[in-house]
């Protein structure tokens, strides 16, 4: 029975195309390009919180890198490095392999150098810290938003909590929509291609990991104003928007994370640009409201008239 050191070296050996050192030394080496600034962000998963005892390891291996990937889209970073630290509870070569194979691919499909990290025995904890690199002054910031700027949201939101809700027996759903949904939910797509075209576009971005509400409140926040978003006008995917007058989907749309879209704002007159990278991606770009003076996010019904749900403090779905 081969150790769990054994098993992280067989699987998670360094491989890098743009990495001035990694493996065999005490830290990795790398070298952002001139004129370039690093973004880092790390992002903790913890076993029975961030996903379900029992999920399959190559989805949350996928799903691991994809949450740091589209926080370096969020700030229109390329992605080029990422370190790996895992706790294990034990060393089960079929999971490592899975999860390796789910991490891996992403990886290798974004182009992203493996450069380090470390293995521990311990419950189950995936900690990944990536770094990407973004022109010097150009990087896309919360702060950003301007009143008269238009509020913009990327695919379509709510389908993970929804998928979330069908996981856990309280939703019905037919098989189609169920696989649908449960992709979005377990293998998101981060948009990183998105949030590059953006940069020199948008005037501010995240990523919706918490709840559209939630995430769009903080760039109210951190640019000191009100973002006013129109519920009709929210994308959402078939299956929700057949059933778009129920609670449960208003719920999804508004306060379920984990959908990995961007939602950003671009002062009007970029409107046609916006359009322009929509077409250019084949990723559907809504416009969802405004920026006013004021504070905070409405969420106005057909009439006009504030949603009562979307007054409320938004934390973690369920
Ligand atoms: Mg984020």
């Amino acid at each position: 029975m081969p150790s769990e050191f054994d098993l992280i070296a067989r699987y998670f050996s360094p491989r890098t195309t743009h990495t001035v050192l990694a493996g065999g030394d005490d830290a990795a080496l790398i070298a952002p390009g001139a004129g370039m600034e690093l973004a880092v962000s790390t992002d903790m998963l913890v076993g029975g919180r961030h996903f379900l005892e029992g999920a399959d390891a190559r989805g949350i291996g996928h799903k691991s890198l994809a949450v740091n990937l589209s926080d370096m889209a969020a700030m229109g970073a390329v992605p080029r490095w990422v370190t790996l630290s895992l706790a294990l509870p034990a060393a089960d070569e079929a999971w490592i392999a899975a999860f390796a194979e789910g991490f891996l691919d992403l990886a290798a499909e974004h182009r992203v150098d493996l450069v380090g990290g470390d293995t521990t025995r311990g419950p189950l904890n995936i900690c990944v810290q990536i770094m990407g690199e973004v022109r010097a002054g150009s990087a896309l910031r919360r702060s950003g938003a301007r009143v008269g700027h238009q509020v913009w949201v990327s695919g379509t939101v709510g389908d993970a909590a929804l998928g979330l809700a069908h996981l856990r027996g309280e939703l019905a759903l037919d098989p189609l929509e169920a696989e649908y949904l449960l992709a979005r939910l377990e293998r998101p797509a981060p948009r990183v291609a998105l949030g590059q075209a953006l940069l020199g576009v948008a005037s501010s971005a995240i990523d919706i990991s918490d709840g559209l509400v939630a995430d769009l409140g903080h760039i109210a926040e951190r640019s000191e104003v009100r973002a006013r978003v129109e519920w009709e006008a929210i994308p959402l995917s078939g299956t929700a928007q057949a059933r778009r007058a129920e609670p449960r989907v208003l719920r999804c749309a508004l306060a379920g994370g984990d959908d990995y879209e961007l939602c950003f704002t671009a002062p009007a007159d970029r409107h046609d640009e916006v359009r322009a990278i929509a077409a250019r991606l084949g990723l559907p770009l809504t416009r969802i409201g405004a920026i006013e003076a004021g504070a905070g996010v409405d969420v106005l019904d057909a009439h006009g008239k504030p949603m009562p749900l979307a007054q409320r403090g938004f934390d973690h779905f369920g």
